[in-house]
């Protein structure tokens, strides 16, 4: 380095916000600051990371503008502030110890996908790190999996039991190194590995494989059409080759998942790109940081893998293990599914993995880094107005999703279905990974987990806390509140916090707005079961329920989702002129007679505005009659038969400032049916009828309470047809629209509008 004196050179300090520890942010200031002939030092705070730097004053200006321009790729800078110095006349720069945090308000990274540095050397044989499946850096690598508690510190995460090897510990220990104080650091020599463990007595060999031996006979065993557990970053993943049909109907029968879609880990972007249409946009999401499962158009034929749609959810390798498994050999499309029996939270510690999966797959890939948590794999799909997170995990969590005016800490519980929780700290909303549906005691137990661990890992005092929940007396999420030992319990209802969380996430809480909320269930202010709501107000003053779907029945509430036809008892069943559908072209089994009659005489009949509902009759009407095997596959049968017709029609749904009628809409299905029209015309007419529909009650509300803004949130907003008819049914309305993103619009989202309602009045 050219010394300058003290006066020739400019001091500046800088303090960075946002997630850059546990990212490789202080190495990474480190080289900019010997690129750019820089002295000073930086450092770890408790909010951030400090850095004084002193030099010629275009060399601090351009390290100042690289700092943001060329950060590494898993940083998120929230907030950069620059201020002049005191030249202190250091002699280089250095990396200062962390200074101890009175309390973590750091944020720990989500897991890192591997980078292109590791996976250059784990793929080069003259590299100490050829074929370790553990490689990883300072860029990448697992965090919130194998993080146990805050600040992030090797000796705090479940790679705690390796001690480094002398080469390792060099990497460790040298700034200039991409190893630098990457904590879960380890190679060969001193870190773990993985074996190979025969589960099924039918497997082609008994014997525990170790090492590159394990992963070589995996690959084998995957190209013979085995089922195999794989350890991944967050938990168990059950693998089989996608392209061999019976590996995939074998699968869906020993876990018990009849007709949901399973997911695609394919070897690289030319096989993904030849598995579904991609553009730009696609791309770059499957590419991120986050290497999400991103659902696009099949342009291929894989039997068995995603019945009933003509989507696929495909993801590029993310761990060092899928590198290696591709590269010895295995099929380059890989189903790549939870490692559950249908419903159950996935699988992660090796014990309990080992117990479930057996009878499910043939052998285990056994990694021995234990995972701290479950974190899934997240799902993604680009909307008409971008990329929509359906499903926010690995990757994402525990990232904030929002700011709240709040300084006291609230954990909102979600719904019961997909459900997440949400824990906000110093006014950060921290929305858990994907939890399930809590209607099973394992991901009761896991929720309970993941709320004892996000407030454990916060330092968040249990008496503190302000306690969210929803309305529903009968949720287990309500009922658990209860036994939390918080001072304060809030119910929100849960259409209120659908809106919400749109609001929350673009960070516009007073802005008063027309709410739509539309999907399955909800419970209602009046106890009835809601789902079709429109509310005008803000996330601030609160939010009032000014119009709704005309008022359907149903029969038996929970049945009544798994079954199309019982729900179309309480809507069809009502029309005094409804023929029989027992005859063609319905053919309805009896269960609709019989719910029919349940319906008419109000036995176990609820009162309902459910969207979803509506969508589950159109669907039997098309030709949807069967049960359905996951929640939403009736509405999602008929998106995607929509989509094969290019019919104009609309059928009409009149809307009269309260109500908004589906009674024509059926009628005229019905009639268009017996009148032996194509159903994927039908479908489509009635996906153009409610966008139209909704647009014109969205346009007239606004009108009517002066407001210009409208908020979209719920679980139907997840069909894409619909979702896209009514933004552009609105585009020359000069209202405002505004759509989840960073979390679902599912009941995924849930825990995050619940927050953000009780935020404002905490
Ligand atoms: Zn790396
Ligand atoms: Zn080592
Ligand atoms: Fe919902």
């Amino acid at each position: 380095m050219t010394l300058l004196t003290g006066t020739e050179r400019t001091a500046r300090r800088i303090h960075v916000r946002g997630v850059v520890q546990g990212v490789g942010f202080r190495p990474f200031v480190f080289r900019l600051a010997r690129e750019h002939v820089l002295a000073g030092w930086v450092v770890n705070g408790d909010d951030g990371v400090r850095v004084h730097v002193e030099g010629a004053a275009s060399n601090v200006e351009a390290f100042i503008a690289a700092l943001t321009a060329q950060a590494p790729p898993a940083a998120r800078i929230t907030s950069i502030e620059v201020a002049a110095d005191v030249v202190d006349v250091l002699n280089g720069f250095e990396i200062r110890a962390s200074r101890s945090a009175a309390a973590p308000t750091t944020r720990i990274s989500p897991d890192l996908a591997m980078c292109d540095d590791c996976a250059r050397e784990l793929a080069d044989a003259g590299n100490r790190r050829h074929r370790y499946p553990y490689i990883n850096c300072t860029t990448c690598g697992p965090r919130y999996s194998i993080v146990r508690a805050l600040p992030y510190d090797r000796a705090q995460t479940t790679m705690r039991e390796w001690g480094l090897c002398p080469a390792c510990a060099a990497e460790y220990g040298d700034p200039a190194d991409r190893r630098f104080h990457a904590q879960p650091v380890a190679c060969a020599r001193c870190g773990p590995h993985y074996r190979l463990v025969p589960l099924n007595a039918s497997a082609l060999h008994r014997e525990a494989l170790a090492g590159d031996a394990a992963i070589e006979r995996a690959a084998a065993w995957l190209q013979d059409g085995c089922v195999l557990a794989v350890k991944g970053i967050g938990g168990y993943h059950l693998a089989c080759d996608a392209a061999n049909a019976r590996a995939v109907a074998e699968l869906r029968e020993r876990k018990y998942r009849k007709e949901k879609p399973f997911a695609l880990l394919v070897r690289d972007i030319q096989t993904a790109r030849r598995t579904v249409r991609l553009d730009a946009e696609n791309e770059s999401l499957l590419t991120s940081m986050a290497r999400p499962i991103v659902l696009a158009s099949a342009v291929v034929d894989l039997p068995g893998v995603a019945p009933d749609t003509t989507e696929l959810g495909v993801m590029l390798p993310y761990t060092p293990l899928h590198q290696l498994l591709f590269a010895s050999g295995a099929p380059e499309r890989l189903v790549m599914t939870s490692g559950n029996r249908s419903s159950e939270p996935i699988a992660y510690l090796d014990d309990d993995a080992e117990r479930r999966l057996e009878g499910i797959a043939d052998a285990m890939i056994v990694g021995e880094r234990p995972i701290a948590r479950r974190v899934d794999d997240s799902v993604v799909r680009l909307g008409p107005r971008g990329p929509v997170i359906l499903r926010r995990s690995r990757g994402y969590a525990p990232g904030a999703a929002a700011t709240l005016p709040v300084s006291r800490p609230i954990l909102a519980l979600g719904a019961d279905l997909k459900n997440t929780v949400t824990l906000v700290v110093g006014g950060d909303a921290y929305v858990s990974q994907h939890i399930g549906d809590l209607d099973q005691y394992a991901s009761l137990t896991a929720f309970q987990e993941t709320i004892r661990d996000l407030v454990s890992m916060y330092e968040v005092s249990w008496s503190d806390l302000l306690v969210v929940r929803d309305c529903h007396p009968g949720y287990a999420s309500t009922r658990h509140a209860a036994t939390l030992g918080a001072t304060a319990i809030v119910d929100v209802q849960h259409h209120r916090a659908h809106v919400a969380s749109v609001l929350a996430e673009h960070g516009l809480l007073g802005e008063r707005v027309i709410g739509v909320a539309f999907d399955g269930t909800g419970f209602g202010d009046d106890g009835t079961i809601w789902g079709g709501e429109f509310f005008v107000g803000s996330v601030r003053d609160g939010f009032d329920r000014v119009a709704h779907l005309h008022p359907a029945k149903l029969p038996g509430a929970d049945a009544a989702a798994r079954m199309p036809v019982q729900a179309a008892a309480g809507f069809v069943g009502l029309l005094a002129d409804a023929p029989s559908l027992a005859e063609a072209p319905f053919r309805w089994p009896p269960t609709y007679a019989s719910a029919r009659q349940i319906t008419l005489r109000g036995v176990r009949t609820f009162t309902t505005t459910s969207v979803g509902r509506l969508f589950d009759t159109v669907a039997a009407l098309a030709g949807f009659t069967r049960e359905v095997s996951y929640e939403g596959q009736a509405a999602s049968w008929l998106e995607h038969l929509a989509g094969q017709s290019r019919s104009d029609a609309a059928y009409d749904m009149p809307f009269d400032g309260v109500e908004l009628d589906w009674r024509p809409a059926v009628r005229a299905v019905i009639a268009d049916r017996c009148a032996g029209r194509d159903p994927a015309d039908v479908a489509r007419g009635f996906h153009h009828g409610l966008a139209s529909a909704t647009a014109r009650a969205v346009e007239m509300l606004a009108r009517m309470h002066g407001v210009r803004t409208v908020a979209l949130s719920g679980g139907v907003f997840q069909n894409q047809l619909l979702t896209t008819e009514l933004v552009d049914a609105l585009a020359h309305s000069r209202l405002r629209l505004l759509t989840n993103s960073a979390v679902p619009p599912n009941d995924g989202g849930i825990s995050l509008g619940q927050a953000a309602l009780a935020a404002v009045s905490a």
